[in-house]
């Protein structure tokens, strides 16, 4: 275990992926969402590190656990540097709406520049999923629409939600049979939390 971002107090008890709860004010919901994090531009690994401070930092949300750091190759375009990924569990009473814009800031703070589909980016940050939450706007379409056929999404996210479920597609875990080929690298554990 090393380093941890800054931890806020939880405002509820940890609950099952999907399962809501009405903290008292109608219509504010506490929401289990898993977040992808990537990068591959600059020193990547710092990178990932200071995105999950700023998730941490996020209104109304908390970072419950985070995978370790993975090095995988790059998907798409291959001739650029390898990518860092990991994957963070919050829980949030945003709208999901309202989480991705906070993501795009997240992103726009480190300098991402959106120059072409699968170009090298200094911090990618996907909403996997939102609860068991299912949508398919452009914008926002849940959950990712190709989180189940990426290890590097897949792996991280069974290390911290062994039990995941991915609407439509099913358990993570009887997923990663079909990723195994992918190149994935363990780096290391970055905060000790608990598993959901
Ligand atoms: P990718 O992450 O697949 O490399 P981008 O980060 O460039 O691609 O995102 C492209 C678009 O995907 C964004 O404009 C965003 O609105 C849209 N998008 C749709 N669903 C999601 C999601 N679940 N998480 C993040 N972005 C999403
Ligand atoms: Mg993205």
């Amino acid at each position: 275990m090393t380093s941890s971002p800054p931890r806020k107090p939880r405002c509820a008890r940890f609950s099952p992926q999907g399962a809501k709860k009405h903290l008292g004010r109608p219509g504010v919901f506490l929401e289990r969402a898993y977040v992808a994090l990537g990068s591959n531009l600059g020193d990547p690994q710092a990178t990932v590190q200071a995105a999950l401070a700023a998730l941490n930092d996020l209104p109304r949300s908390s970072i419950i656990a985070v995978s370790s750091l993975y090095l995988s190759a790059p998907v798409g375009l291959r001739n650029q540097p390898d990518f860092v990924n990991a994957v963070a569990a919050l829980d949030t009473h945003l709208s999901a709406d309202a989480l991705l814009e906070e993501l795009f800031a997240i992103e726009a703070r480190f300098g991402r520049r959106r120059e072409f589909h699968h170009a090298p980016r200094t911090l990618d940050l996907d909403l996997l999923l939102y609860g068991d939450e299912t949508r398919g706007a452009a914008r926002l379409t849940l959950p990712h629409p190709r989180m189940h056929e990426r290890a590097f999404v897949l792996l991280p996210l069974v290390e911290i939600a062994p039990d995941a479920v991915i609407p439509g597609h099913g358990p993570a875990a009887a997923l990663l049979e079909d990723v195994r080929d992918q190149s994935l690298t363990r780096l290391e554990p970055v905060l000790a939390g608990k598993t959901a």
